[in-house]
């Protein structure tokens, strides 16, 4: 693997005080309310701060590390204990309660009233863009991306993770499962793009299967596909991984890769101790196998905050990532996506132990933007889950609510969900909030 050497040392830094301004829009309370152990303050470092410390073994698996923080974080353990208490329905139960709780302390309806409320109020907007919106319902076109969740494992945990993904998640699909996806694909003409998630997909034993199958599939029949490796990155240097640049670079995999700062401390307070060097290390694998300037080899990063804040512009953070990142380490990729934290699983017990939740649905309600509605990825995604769930969205997924109890076995192409309208519920403001967000980013 790469060693710590490749990367530069910095010496740029900015103030505290400028990071929420420079990265987002904060809630009420600010970024000087906002402290956690998991979630720290940034204690004078920020997003400029790039250096990194040498990995005790960089050639050793992370699954030691995190299963070691894990268990020395008093809230992971708490919040593990609360599972086996009330079981995952019940938190999905309470945090929504939660959610609904603070959307009546503020007078706003559900989502679809809202939505449908502003409408009648304002007009459709864009008159060339047949509004997805019939009777206080969202209804989707013909999906072009059919993304899988391929299992919840993953060598990291981190702490805004909305699938609760972590090397203790042992969910994983089957390959009559897999299978019966790529079937769907082919039998689907819309689908262009196959998205392909976790947890950490590449640990899944049916990821290296699902891309080869699909990429001489779309070669035999002369389709245009794009295949997704929704890629933490740390999996690269994960033993037995050693070859993963250069599978995903054969198979013309885009690699679309969280890092959501490009400073140590940063990212080490979001997503694990040792992460952020990793990254850096993944990063430089995958621009020596071409990612990032070979054409045809598309590199992305995904920014998220690190607060209850919203993303700022994505491209004048694509332009900072850019300088900083090929300053300090000769880092190179394409393009930048800004997420927002969805209210949900690991954020969502983040804001309700702070006391936040108010304040988060208050800033994602006052920031609501309706050009943000036909972006809304639920209106062309459909989202299997590893056991072969269908779901209109990644989010959806995770809060159980699926599309009609069906599966992929149950329907012959995606097509067959158009008549189903998508189910929406409070969770929903996160993806209408200022610029927007989805899986491909900002929405306008
Ligand atoms: S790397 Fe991704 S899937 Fe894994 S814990 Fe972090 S956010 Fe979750
Ligand atoms: S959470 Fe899912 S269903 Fe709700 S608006 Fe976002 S993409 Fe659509």
């Amino acid at each position: 693997m790469e060693s710590m050497s490749h990367r530069r040392a910095s010496d740029g830094r900015v103030g505290e005080g400028e990071l929420v301004g420079e990265f987002g829009v904060a809630a009420a309370g600010g970024a000087d309310a906002f402290t956690s152990s998991r979630y720290p303050r940034h204690r004078g470092t920020s997003c400029l701060e790039a250096t990194v410390t040498d990995d005790a073994n960089p050639n050793a698996s992370l699954i030691e590390t995190t299963l070691a923080e894990m268990e020395s974080d008093a809230e992971f353990q708490e919040l593990t204990e609360k599972i086996a208490r009330i079981g995952v329905d019940g938190m999905t139960k309470e945090e929504r309660t939660q959610r609904r709780r603070a959307l009546d302390e503020l007078g706003v309806p559900n989502f679809m009233t809202f939505v449908a409320e502003h409408e009648d109020r304002t007009g459709p907007g864009d008159e060339s863009t047949a509004s997805p919106i019939r009777n206080k319902k969202l209804f989707r076109s013909d999906p072009n991306i059919l993304q899988l969740n391929i299992g919840l494992f993953c060598n990291q945990a981190c702490n805004h993770c909305h699938v609760e993904s972590s090397p203790l998640r042992k969910e994983t699909m089957s390959s009559e499962v897999a299978a019966r996806c790529l079937r769907l694909l082919q039998n689907s003409p819309h689908v262009d793009t196959l998205d392909l998630t976790g947890g950490a997909p590449e640990l899944n034993a049916e990821f290296r299967f699902l891309v080869r199958m699909a990429r001489e599939w779309a070669v035999e029949n002369d389709r245009e596909l794009t295949i997704i490796d929704r890629c933490n990155l740390t999996v690269l240097s994960e033993p037995g991984q050693e070859d993963l640049a250069e599978f995903l670079k054969d198979n013309r995999v885009d690699v679309v890769a969280s890092l959501p700062c490009y400073g140590e401390e940063n990212v080490d307070n979001q997503r694990g101790r040792g992460v952020f060097g990793r990254s850096i290390d993944g990063l430089l694998k995958l621009n020596e196998a071409g990612y990032g300037t070979a054409e045809g080899l598309s590199l992305t990063l995904v920014y998220n905050p690190g607060g209850p804040f919203l993303p700022p512009s994505q491209s004048s953070l694509e332009a900072d990532y850019k300088r900083e990142l090929d300053e300090k380490f000769g880092v190179k990729f394409n393009n930048l996506l800004t997420i927002t934290n969805m209210p949900i699983k690991r954020f969502a017990d983040f804001l309700a132990r702070e006391g936040k939740m108010k304040e988060y649905m208050e800033l994602l309600v006052n920031n609501y933007n309706p050009e943000t509605v036909p972006g809304l990825m639920c209106l062309n995604t459909i989202s299997v889950g590893w056991d072969g769930t269908l779901y209109d969205c990644d989010f959806n997924q995770q809060l159980g609510m699926d599309i009609q109890k069906l599966s992929v076995f149950d329907i012959e192409c995606l097509t067959d969900l158009q008549k189903y309208s998508v189910k929406t519920d409070n969770h929903c403001f996160g993806c209408s909030a200022g610029a927007g967000s989805s899986c491909q980013g900002a929405t306008v």
